[in-house]
């Protein structure tokens, strides 16, 4: 993997996420402010502008560290400051490589949920996009330390986000808007944690396709 598996994660990211905007804005109308598929399809498109813009070749690192600076100015809301600080951290654990592969590729995926973690400080459970990067940064290393492929890592990865995603339903939001809705927030499926399995669900097709 390499620069341009970064830019095309970035790029069907943005895509998935235009596709999916108003359903991620209908999920955030039930239990927030209704702007988290308008937040994130700026954000993203923000970030793809940017990356055209690059007239010199970029690490994969950089690249990362690119996206996360564009996604916190561009995109607002809670969602674009932790994508940012997420995709920033993660370029940063890639270093100067020009190259990397699946094991690097665990430690982009640890990173980026330790960034939000240490910005948002939401624990699993709380019904926030940690309820599907979490599961997925887990199950891809898992695969990875096993020495399965990385298809099957990838896919086990983009899986667990969805799982994830689906399961927050059930869950009652403890951090960001939502919690102020306490019990009425139960039912309800998480907007953050949907297009994080969304933005997961790029790195596989991304990174299958190139790696
Ligand atoms: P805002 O809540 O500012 O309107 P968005 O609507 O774009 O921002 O994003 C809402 C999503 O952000 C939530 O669905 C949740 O997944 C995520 N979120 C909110 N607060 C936190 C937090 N402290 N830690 C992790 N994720 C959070
Ligand atoms: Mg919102």
């Amino acid at each position: 993997m390499d620069s341009e598996t970064v830019a095309e994660w970035i790029r069907v990211a943005a895509a998935s996420i235009r596709d999916q905007r108003d359903y991620l804005t209908q999920l955030d109308a039930a239990i927030g402010d209704a702007d988290h598929g308008a937040n994130m399809d700026r954000g993203f498109a923000a970030a793809v502008e940017r990356l055209d813009a690059l007239d010199e070749p970029q690490l994969p690192g950089a690249l990362l560290i690119e996206a996360g600076g564009t996604l916190v100015s561009a995109a607002g809301g809670a969602s674009g400051a932790l994508w940012g600080t997420a995709f920033r951290r993660a370029g940063r654990s890639l270093g100067d490589a020009e190259q990397f592969g699946g094991a690097e590729l665990a430690a982009v995926l640890d990173e980026a949920l330790a960034g939000i973690v240490e910005l948002g400080a939401a624990e699993e459970g709380d019904k926030t996009m940690v309820d599907a990067l979490a599961p997925a940064a887990r199950a891809y290393r898992d695969r990875i330390d096993d020495g399965v492929g990385l298809a099957d890592a990838l896919a086990a990865m983009s899986e667990a986000g969805a799982a994830g995603a689906r399961a927050t339903v059930s869950l009652r939001a403890s951090k960001g808007r939502a919690s102020y809705l306490g019990e009425r927030s139960i039912g309800h499926q998480d907007p953050g944690a949907t297009s994080t399995a969304i933005v997961l669900e790029a790195l596989e097709r991304a990174a299958g396709a190139g790696g």
